[in-house]
């Protein structure tokens, strides 16, 4: 049988939101990062990160930087006693960026292709998983990825998201959520009572 699935958001979701992160150091987890990944894990649901990097397209800082800075957050989920199943990175622009950058891509957030490729390589079932971002392209990738369930986080861009941009989304969460942790109550109460 296919697996469900958490989806979690990088920056803002499970690391603090502090701009583009140039230098692996600044990659903070955010409190409760580990704990919300261990009760995804511990219910046998696959925990997996997708996240848009378009840092190294808009040329702020070059492409290792982005491979250590994932390495840093493996490490750091690790030293907590936790870790993901799968991490997906979307490191296109669709204006910027050379050759291998520049793309209309199909992952970009709020596009779904990270979603749907993390369904093939890890046999998830889309239509009983989760996502937990903090902006309205995490959202909208959730969304056309048919999943079960939406939720937002009043973390990193979220507050401000939800208060200026509310207007110009398609796309509304399931659950506003203040922190990780009543993400992950919702999600799992949810599960509880659904089919
Ligand atoms: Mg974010
Ligand atoms: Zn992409």
């Amino acid at each position: 049988m296919s697996r469900r699935a958490v989806f979690f958001d990088r920056d803002g979701t499970l690391c603090r939101e502090v701009g583009y992160i140039n230098h692996p150091e600044r990659l903070e987890l955010i409190d409760g990062a580990v704990e919300a990944i261990e009760a995804v894990r511990e219910r046998d649901w696959a925990a997996v990160v997708a996240t848009n990097q378009a840092g190294v397209a808009r040329g702020y800082f070059p492409v290792h930087v982005l491979d250590e800075t994932m390495e840093r957050l493996h490490a750091l989920l690790a030293a907590g006693g936790t870790r993901l199943d799968r991490a997906y990175v979307c490191a296109h622009h669709p204006d910027l960026g050379g050759p291998g950058f520049r793309r209309r891509c199909g992952c970009r957030k709020p596009a779904p292709g990270m979603l749907e490729q993390a369904a093939r390589d890890l046999h998830l079932d889309l239509s009983r998983s989760f996502i937990v971002g903090d902006t309205f392209k995490d959202v909208g990738a959730g969304r056309a990825a048919g999943l079960a369930g939406v939720v937002m986080l009043r973390t990193g861009y979220g507050r401000g998201e939800l208060m200026w941009n509310s207007a110009r989304t398609d796309h509304w969460p399931d659950f506003i959520a203040d922190d990780l942790a009543s993400a992950l109550e919702w999600i799992i109460r949810r599960e509880e009572d659904g089919p």
